[in-house]
């Protein structure tokens, strides 16, 4: 019996392995090759970095909101840390003050890539990564989209970008 994709709405067949945690190789489903060729496009966002910076970018958003929630999957991972971008409150006059010193900013290579993701120029004011994320939210929100996995697959990646360039600029205000 020929396994199907584990996309939502595929009847392909599934034949290629995408891990369901990054950790843990032994728990995957399968997928159709159109389908894992997507799904790598998706997690390449994480591609450089190695499990520690991931671990360290994930406690780093936990600290912003000073909370401390377990997570056992990669989906409970985006659900919080999805929430947490929603609960976002940005003391303005903080990230104001910065906006000429991050022109100046050495950003890391992930930075860049999470300003490719919104299609901003690097080092932009955070009010309008803010205000871009909003509306790509609406744009890739699966409720917009009859929960299209595509969009949400999207807005796991605009949401990681966000999460990333949020706490590089919350680092250059400490410091
Ligand atoms: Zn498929």
């Amino acid at each position: 019996m020929k396994n199907i994709c584990d996309w939502n709405n595929c009847s392909e067949i599934g034949e290629y392995k995408a891990p369901v945690e990054k950790d843990n190789s032994k728990n995957f489903r399968l997928l159709c090759l159109s389908h894992v060729k997507e799904f790598n496009k998706n997690w390449n966002y994480f591609s450089g970095m190695s499990e520690e910076q991931i671990c360290e970018f994930i406690k780093s958003d936990m600290t912003w909101h000073k909370t401390t929630q377990c997570f056992s999957s990669s989906d409970n991972f985006f659900k919080i840390l999805w929430n947490n971008t929603l609960r976002d409150k940005i003391e303005k006059s903080k990230f104001n003050s910065q906006f000429d010193h991050m022109k100046q900013f050495k950003f890391s290579h992930n930075d860049v890539k999470a300003f490719s993701i919104f299609g901003l120029p690097v080092g932009l004011k955070w009010e309008k990564i803010q205000e871009k994320f909003k509306k790509l939210v609406k744009k890739f929100h699966p409720d917009m989209n009859l929960g299209n996995k595509k969009y949400e697959d999207k807005l796991k990646v605009i949401t990681l970008a966000y999460t990333q360039l949020k706490n590089t600029y919350r680092i250059k205000i400490d410091t």
